[in-house]
């Protein structure tokens, strides 16, 4: 499931008022939005009647609440509120590899959890990242050893 490609900019001073009177507020709103930010929307791919969402900040409460961005709708007809949303319960639990992956989303998100879903563009930078990896280990391998000349093949009859 690809990601939700949704942009849409925050409005500054409403974000700054919900940062600074949320329960767990942050301690610096200026900190976490900017004047011109955009967010773009973080769930998997989703239909017009679903809300948008951007995660904004991660209230210092004991109950895990987080703010949320939600939007739908762009330009002039757009909606949009700032909430207080509980986290996902949802955990994916690898047996295999005993890894355990929290959904990063707020509860009775719509689609499936965030481990399910795929940035595209963070897997495109992901796999540039491991070729050039590869590309340098590869290189490291063989350090000025030269391809040399062929070895004739002596399996020949
Ligand atoms: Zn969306
Ligand atoms: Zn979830």
């Amino acid at each position: 499931m690809l990601q939700c490609t949704a942009v849409t900019q925050i409005p500054y001073a409403e974000a700054l008022l919900a940062l600074a009177t949320m329960e767990g507020a942050s301690e610096h709103p200026p900190d976490v939005v900017e004047p011109e930010d955009f967010v773009l929307c973080e769930l998997a791919d989703h239909d017009e009647t679903a809300e948008h969402a951007a995660h904004l900040w991660t209230a210092d409460t004991p109950d895990d609440r987080d703010l949320w961005f939600l939007w739908s709708g762009t330009g002039a007809h757009r909606v949009h509120r700032l909430d207080t949303l509980r986290l996902c319960p949802a955990v994916l639990r690898e047996l295999a590899t005993r890894t355990v992956t929290t959904c990063a989303y707020f509860d009775h998100h719509t689609g499936p959890h965030s481990f399910s879903v795929t940035d595209p563009l963070g897997d495109l930078i992901a796999e540039h990242v491991h070729s050039e990896v590869r590309r340098l280990v590869s290189e490291d391998d063989a350090p000025g050893a030269p391809d040399g000349p062929d070895v004739p093949d002596t399996d020949a009859p």
